[in-house]
C-alpha cells in the first residue's frame, strides 16, 4: 500500500508554522510499514489543491490531508475533495450533536459557520474528535482511500493515534511490529561498526539505527502475518543486539527514556542523586525532573555558574579554582563531592564546560567540557571534547552527563543485590 501527504494551509508554506503533523504522520506509516513517498504542501487554494489531489490520485492508494477542515472561508479541503472525488457534501447526525456538546461544556454558542463542519462527503466514514469540533474524514472510493484530518497539532496526533492507527491496521493485509533498543555512551559510527554485518544481511526483520544527541537508537522491525509472529521474527535480533552492546543498552520499550531508565534504576535501589551544574545550567536536572515520580530520588540540585557560586555552595576550594581552573577535572571532582555533602544524596553529578562561543583557549578549546561522577566515596571524571554552537555543546554534555551517571551508578553498584534494570 503506497501513500502521500498533502499538507493544506497557507501558513505553512510562509514558514509561520512547522510542519509537525507530517512529521509525526510520516513517522508512524514507517513504524506500519506503509510506504510513504510524497509530501505535498499547498496553502488555502482550491486550485492549487485540487491539482495536488489528482497528482496523488494518479499515484497513490492511500492520501492524508491535514488541515483545512475549520469553520471558515478558507478552510476548504473537504469541499475539495468531495468535488474531486464526485461526491456531495450531506450533513452528519453525530457530528452536528457532537459540535452541540463541545460547545455546550465550554459554555460558548456555535457560530453559524461551525455547523459547516457536520457536513461530509456523502458514505464518508466520520472520526470523531474529541479535541475540537472538526471530524476527521475517510474516504474511500475507486480503490483509493482519503484520511482528511483536522491541523491543530492537540486534534491532529490524537485522532492519527486513537482512530486512524487502528483503521490503517484493519485495512492492511500484514503486520509490522518493531522494537527499539536504545544505546547510551557508543557513538553512531561505532555502533554501526559493530552490526555491519547484521546490517549487511538484513531482510526481515530490517535494522535501522538513528543517532541521536548522545544516544544511538536501532529500530528492528519485522512484517508478517500477525503480531505474535512478527515478534517473533525481531525477538532474536534485538537479543543479540542486547548481547553486543550490553550494558550500553539503557531501555528496549519506545516510551523509556535515558533519564527514565536513569530514575528508574535509582529508585528501585533506593539511592538518591543530586547535580551540580555549570554550563548546562539545569539541563540535567530538567531531564531527570522531567520523569513523573523523580522526587523520590532527586530532591535538589545546584547551578553554580561563577566561581564564587562553586565554592559557596559546594565547597570547592578557592586554591583548587585558582590552580586549575573553573573547567577542570579537579573542579568538576570537588562539584561532585560537594553537592553529594551539600545534598545528602548517595550519587552527585557535575559539569563544567566551556560552551562558547567565547571564552575558549588554545588549552582549553570551546566545547572542553567536564563531567564528574561522585558514587559511594568514589569520585570519576570524564573528559569531553563536543562540537557545535553553545546548545549543542551543552545538550551533548547533559547526555553525556546521564550516561556517565548510569554507567558509574551501574559499576559502583555491580554488588549481587543490586538491580539492573537494563538485563
Ligand atoms: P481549525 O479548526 O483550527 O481551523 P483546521 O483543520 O482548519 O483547524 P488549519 O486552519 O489548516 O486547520 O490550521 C489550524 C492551525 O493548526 C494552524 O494555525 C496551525 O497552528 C495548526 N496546523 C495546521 N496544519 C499544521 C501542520 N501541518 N503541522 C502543524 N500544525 C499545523
Ligand atoms: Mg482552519
Amino acid at each position: 500500500m503506497t501513500s502521500e501527504i498533502i499538507s493544506v494551509g497557507t501558513e505553512l508554506l510562509l514558514g509561520t508554522i512547522i510542519n509537525t503533523d507530517a512529521a509525526a504522520l510520516g513517522e508512524r506509516l514507517a513504524a506500519l510499514g506503509i510506504s510513504c513517498y510524497r509530501q505535498t504542501v499547498v496553502g488555502d487554494n482550491e486550485e492549487r489543491l485540487t491539482e495536488a489531489l489528482n497528482d496523488a490520485l494518479k499515484r497513490s492508494e492511500l492520501i492524508f490531508l491535514s488541515g483545512g477542515l475549520g469553520p471558515t472561508e478558507d478552510d476548504l479541503t473537504k469541499e475539495t475533495v468531495a468535488k474531486v472525488m464526485g461526491l456531495r457534501l450531506v450533513e452528519d447526525e453525530g457530528s452536528r450533536h457532537a459540535i452541540d456538546e463541545f460547545f455546550k461544556k465550554r459554555g460558548r454558542k456555535p457560530t453559524d459557520n461551525n455547523w459547516k463542519q457536520a457536513l461530509i462527503p456523502e458514505g464518508a466514514i466520520v472520526i470523531e474528535n474529541p479535541e475540537g469540533t472538526a471530524p476527521g474524514i475517510i474516504v474511500e472510493k475507486d480503490g483509493h482511500r482519503l484520511i482528511l484530518m483536522p491541523g491543530p497539532p492537540n486534534e491532529f496526533v490524537p485522532m492519527l493515534d486513537n482512530k486512524v492507527t487502528p483503521y490503517l491496521k484493519s485495512i492492511s493485509d500484514s503486520v509490522i511490529y518493531s522494537q527499539n533498543v536504545k544505546i547510551c555512551g557508543v557513538g553512531e559510527s561505532a555502533v554501526e561498526a559493530a552490526i555491519t554485518d547484521m546490517i549487511d544481511n538484513q531482510d526481515n526483520p530490517t535494522i535501522a539505527t538513528y543517532a541521536k544527541t548522545g544516544e544511538v537508537h536501532i529500530r528492528v522491525t519485522a512484517k508478517a502475518g500477525d503480531e505474535k509472529a512478527a515478534k517473533k521474527l525481531v525477538k532474536p535480533v534485538t537479543k543479540e543486539l542486547k548481547r553486543r552492546f550490553g550494558v550500553y543498552v539503557y531501555a528496549t520499550e519506545d516510551d523509556i527514556t535515558l533519564e527514565q531508565s536513569i530514575i528508574d534504576l535509582l529508585k528501585v535501589n533506593r539511592l538518591t542523586v543530586t547535580t551540580a551544574e555549570s554550563c548546562t545550567g539545569g539541563l540535567v536536572a530538567s531531564r531527570l525532573i522531567s520523569v513523573p515520580g523523580a522526587s523520590d530520588t532527586y530532591k535538589c540540585g545546584f547551578v553554580t555558574y561563577s566561581n564564587k557560586s562553586k565554592r559557596k555552595f559546594l565547597g570547592v576550594r578557592g586554591s583548587t579554582l585558582d590552580k586549575y581552573g573553573a573547567v577542570s577535572a579537579k573542579t568538576a571532582a570537588a562539584m561532585a563531592k560537594g553537592a553529594a555533602a551539600a545534598a545528602k544524596s548517595d550519587i552527585a553529578v557535575s559539569v563544567t564546560g566551556i560552551a562558547g562561543p567565547d571564552g575558549g583557549t588554545d588549552k582549553k578549546p570551546v566545547g572542553l567540557v567536564y563531567i564528574g561522577c561522585y558514587v559511594n566515596g568514589k569520585c570519576e571524571v570524564k573528559e569531553y571534547k563536543f562540537s557545535g554552537n553553545r546548545n549543542k555543546v551543552r545538550e551533548s554534555a547533559t547526555a553525556a552527563a546521564l550516561t556517565l551517571l548510569r554507567r558509574s551508578v551501574l559499576e559502583d553498584f555491580s554488588r549481587k543485590e543490586f538491580k539492573d534494570l537494563a538485563e
